[in-house]
């Protein structure tokens, strides 16, 4: 294990990391933090919950000189996300004098021109709302030295992309830039070579997407019964809970349904106000709140340390986006849970998923004896989503007892999954409109309106 001082960061910074009470480096933080600070681009990748934001930003706290303008650039896909950095960094710059303001949509522009207006060294931004700065002149991005895209992979996909190359035009070539993300798609990777100059690419474990520490296990049930299960579930719980709901609606509803069962929950969603989505974030973080139900916009890098038990309530539509979720929880190499219900109609989403999953998945259905009748597998090809009929699961054939896998030629659910699936195509929802973050004006992919 490597001390922090032994990777060349200036003591004011390590006064700032010794606040913060982490003694060691982390992995990808060892690895990393000496390259940065030669100035090399990076690619970093390493689990959810390992330490990746103290992994950019201690060098970038090393390297920039306080009242020098503005050198130091993070992206980040959520206003929460952006907020969160914000947070982290400030305490671990507390001694460096280095100054940070948060950029993003929703909130007012008064706030964020009174923040720049005193001054500041480094912005964390969601795209759309910095390139509204850029364009009014608020921002300028000519004396950047440093700049980070978190969660690379959703910042270089096709709803972001267009806004970064264009922030990235109006900053000098001469530039130490890297990405981070817990999940680097090849085509992330190669996409990467045509913004970064001889990156050196730190992949920890790559091809292990398993969810380290989390103990993941899945149940099959009828969504009706879903909401039955999941107060089953969290009653004996003493930690808190994040549940993942596939839309705003069901994030709604079951926000709902938790305070009708006196449970302490908040919501989050893309259809709230950003001062709601705050007020929901901070009471979850300073544990007022015990559940936060949340659609995939907090899936991304949101990192609450007390979170037990991770419910994906709905089966995401996106394989990345499960291992995010997961990555809610056993954060900083704690342990954490995580339970994915699956509806009849998402067995075949959940099999691409599980085809991924490394690790040994507990069964609750075997281990909780629960029966389930699901409809002929062989007319889930002509299942709901090609047709968009919702006459899956009713009057479905053959009755099979899911717990009994490996026995006939019906245990097998894996039906085609027809529409997105491949990285950098929209997801199934878009149905084939191309969606562009704009985070300013209400047509957000991440963090706004249209998506979550
Ligand atoms: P990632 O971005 O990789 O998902 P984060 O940067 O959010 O992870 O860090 C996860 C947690 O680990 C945070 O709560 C952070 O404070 C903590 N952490 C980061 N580095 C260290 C360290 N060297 N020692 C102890 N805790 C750390
Ligand atoms: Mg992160």
């Amino acid at each position: 294990m490597t001390k922090f001082k032994d990777l060349g960061l200036n003591d004011e910074v390590l006064r700032g990391i010794t606040d913060q009470g982490y003694e060691e480096a982390f992995p990808i933080q060892e690895a990393v933090i000496p390259i940065l600070l030669s100035k090399r681009d990076v690619v970093g990748q390493a689990h959810t919950g390992s330490g990746k934001t103290a992994a950019f930003a201690l060098s970038m706290l090393n390297d920039i000189v306080p009242k020098k303008g503005i050198q130091g650039l993070i992206m980040a896909p959520t206003r929460e996300l952006a907020i969160q950095i914000s947070t982290e960094i400030r305490k671990m710059g507390k001694h460096t004098g280095i100054k940070i303001a948060t950029v993003y949509g929703g909130q007012g522009m008064g706030i964020q021109l009174d923040a720049l207006h005193r001054g500041v060294e480094i912005i964390v931004a969601t795209p759309g709302r910095l390139i509204d700065h850029l364009k009014r002149g608020s921002i300028e991005l000519g004396d950047i030295t440093h700049i980070v895209l978190d969660e690379a992979d959703t910042m270089l996909d096709m709803g972001f992309v267009d806004d970064i190359q264009f922030i990235l035009d109006l900053s000098p070539e001469d530039r130490v830039m890297s990405l981070f993300s817990a999940t680097m798609p090849t085509a992330i990777l190669r996409l990467a070579e045509d913004y970064l100059h001889n990156p050196k690419q730190i992949l920890l474990d790559a091809d292990d997407l398993s969810g380290e520490g989390i103990d993941q296990s899945f149940l099959v049930i009828k969504d009706r019964d879903k909401f039955k299960y999941l107060l089953d579930f969290i009653k004996p719980l003493k930690g808190q809970i994040i549940v993942f709901c596939s839309t705003k609606y069901r994030t709604r509803d079951v926000a709902k349904y938790l305070h009708q069962e006196k449970y302490n929950a908040v919501a989050i969603e893309g259809d709230m106000s950003q001062s709601r989505r705050e007020q929901s974030m901070a009471k979850f973080r300073n544990g007022k709140a015990d559940v936060l139900v949340a659609t995939d916009v907090a899936s991304r890098g949101i990192d609450v340390p007390r979170v037990e038990l991770v419910v994906n309530y709905d089966v995401p539509n996106q394989e990345m986006a499960y291992f995010h979720r997961i990555g809610r929880t056993a954060r900083a190499g704690t342990e954490g849970r995580a339970i994915t219900f699956v509806s009849y109609s998402s067995i075949g989403d959940w099999n691409i998923i599980k085809r991924q999953i490394k690790v040994p998945l507990r069964d609750l259905n075997q281990e909780m004896h629960i029966e389930v009748s699901i409809p002929d597998p062989l007319k889930r090809q002509s299942s709901s989503r090609r047709f968009g009929g919702g006459g899956y699961g009713r009057g479905g054939g053959g009755r099979s007892s899911y717990g009994s896998r490996g026995g006939g030629g019906r245990s097998s659910y894996g039906g085609g999954r027809s529409g997105g699936g491949g990285y950098g195509r929209s997801s199934r929802d878009d149905r084939g409109t191309k969606r562009k973050d704009t985070d300013g004006d209400g047509k957000n992919s991440y963090g706004g309106r249209s998506r979550w």
